[in-house]
């Protein structure tokens, strides 16, 4: 272990800098020297390098994560309560600092940024009221002189390993909870926007968090599955694409582990024909574009009913005619997305769309951008008339690519929507309270918004999917959260006295 307290040292590998884990404290470079390029996406270059954690590097974190949870554990409640109050303070304070990380690593533009620092923020909030879950319950007298109640205990060390596509509020969906629930964490996030973990563990620390409870494993595979199968890890908290989730939930449960992996999506937004189609058109817009579409709770395929769907196609058409799509800090609508390959990815469902017979109404890869010529670009891209037999409507494109399927009526979109894989948010847009009471009763989906496009749960509701968009059966944050993170203890007292005394090898009872 070294004793260096900044973020990136100043190293350099192939003339860029490279960024350490931060383990026990303080920024460490561990023993691996396989490293992984970190782009800026709007500029098209590689703008650091990351440390890829080789299987005995995740063993040393895990155990100086073990010998912190030792002390963690015994700390009060008012104490672990002060440190999350103090981070959220810092947080609030230093929260432009950390969007114009993940600008420049994730390219989201600033505005979004600041949003989802704001939603990770509402995490940190709801851990500070972490005693109201985790003070358990007390029966007085449940037989005579018999007391019982159950209290939560923390797990010990848990790991969580995060998607490139929110870089600081997912690792904030989790490590809060888990903090001040009395656990430690080793984090590992995605190796293409890493900066943002190192950020937030900083700041822990800065906020009086003691070295070793939180700890950023930066890697790929070899370091989650070293995370999967070590024995010290209590539980898995997994964000990411549904093949990835599903192989995490399996290797993970099967060595023992709680695991709460949350996958991937296809979100409908279903319109009616009474619905305010202006409203919806500007949602279908905000919801497929906002973050270059790289969200998973984004909208990615309108259901329209015959008789409005020309109506609605030429209302999103026409404002996606005024979207500025460019460099994140520019004041744009929309950024890169995350890697050249990625966008070559995105780009071909356009030409899917058209071998398989849609009409492509605004195709983005002709857009003008406001930014470096060599970032990894594509304009949102409308594609009108999809079948549900094609793959730019079958798989999870995660891009700026709005699909619209038209559909016959309320029946014909809700079968639609229930037969799909996926059950992460979808939305229904209509002024008919009767259709919108029936929706929400029949979809079969976690998240649902009623003429509301992003149905992301507040923090005190918990968040996720159903079908292959959460497997296990923990939801993030919320009460799910601290139930997660915490294990329960049932006692059953008595405080003796002579009367108690005699042979009686029947199965207790409460008399
Ligand atoms: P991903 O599955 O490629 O990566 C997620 C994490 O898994 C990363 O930390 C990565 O390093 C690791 N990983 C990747 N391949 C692995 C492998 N073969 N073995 C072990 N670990 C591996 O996902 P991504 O591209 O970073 O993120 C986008 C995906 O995440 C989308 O599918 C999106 O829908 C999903 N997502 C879901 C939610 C949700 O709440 N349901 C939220 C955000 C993102």
């Amino acid at each position: 272990m070294t004793d260096t307290t900044t973020i990136e040292r100043d190293r350099h590998r192939a003339g860029r800098a490279v960024l350490d884990h931060w383990v026990g404290g303080a920024a460490w470079a561990g023993s691996s020297s396989r490293t992984g390029p970190v782009y800026n996406p709007a500029k098209g270059i590689v703008q650091k390098e990351v440390r890829l954690a080789s299987k005995d590097d995740v063993a040393e974190a895990v155990a100086i994560a073990s010998a912190a949870f030792a002390g963690w554990r015994d700390a009060s409640i008012a104490k672990r309560q002060a440190v999350m109050f103090s981070f959220r303070e810092l947080l609030n304070a230093r929260k432009e600092e950390l969007a114009a990380i993940l600008t420049s690593e994730h390219g989201k533009v600033t505005s979004d940024a600041l949003g989802e620092i704001a939603r990770g923020i509402e995490v940190v909030e709801f851990a500070c009221g972490m005693p109201s879950f985790t003070k358990g319950d007390y029966s007085e007298n449940v037989s005579t002189g018999i007391d019982v109640y159950s209290l939560r205990q923390p797990l010990g060390v848990v790991g969580i390993i995060s998607p490139f596509n929110f870089p600081a509020m997912v690792p904030l969906w989790f490590f809060p909870l888990a903090i001040a629930a009395g656990n430690a964490v080793v984090l590992k996030p995605s190796e293409k926007d890493p900066s943002a973990a190192n950020w937030l563990a900083e700041l822990m620390a800065e906020a009086g968090l003691p070295d070793g409870v939180l700890n950023v494993v930066h890697g790929d595979k070899e370091a989650v599955d070293a995370l999967l199968v070590h024995p010290d890890i209590r539980s898995i908290s997994f964000v990411g694409s549904t093949p990835i989730a599903k192989y995490i939930f399996e290797t993970a449960s099967a060595n023992g582990k709680r695991v709460q992996a949350l996958g991937g999506a296809k979100n409908h937004m279903l319109v009616l024909p009474d619905a305010d189609l202006d409203l919806a058109a500007d949602a279908a817009v905000n919801a497929g574009f906002g973050s270059a579409g790289e969200r998973c709770m984004a909208i990615s395929v309108v259901l329209a009913v015959d008789s409005v769907a020309d109506q609605l196609v030429e209302r999103i058409a026409r404002r996606i005619g005024t979207l500025r799509t460019g460099d994140g800090t520019r004041g744009c609508d929309m950024g890169p997305l995350i890697t050249e390959a990625h966008r070559d990815k995105v780009a071909g469902y356009i030409d899917v769309a058209t071998a398989d017979g849609a009409d492509v109404v605004v195709d983005g890869r002709g857009v003008e951008v406001d930014g470096d010529a060599d970032g990894f670009w594509l304009g949102p891209t409308l594609i009108d008339k999809v079948e549900t037999s094609s793959d730019v409507y079958r798989d999870e494109i995660f891009g700026p690519v709005l699909s619209i399927v038209r559909v016959d009526g309320y029946e014909d979109g809700v079968g639609i929507i229930n037969a799909g894989p996926y059950g992460n948010g979808t939305a229904i847009f209509t002024n008919d309270g009767g259709a919108a009471r029936r929706f929400q009763r029949e979809v079969q989906v976690g998240m649902i918004g009623i003429n509301v496009p992003i149905p992301v749960p507040v923090a005190y509701h918990s968040f996720g999917g159903w079908k292959d968009s959460l497997f296990g059966d923990a939801k993030a944050y919320g009460p799910h959260g601290f139930d997660f993170f915490t294990q329960e203890k049932a006692i059953t007292s008595r405080w003796l006295d002579p009367s108690h005394g005699g042979l009686n090898l029947g199965f207790p009872r409460h008399d």
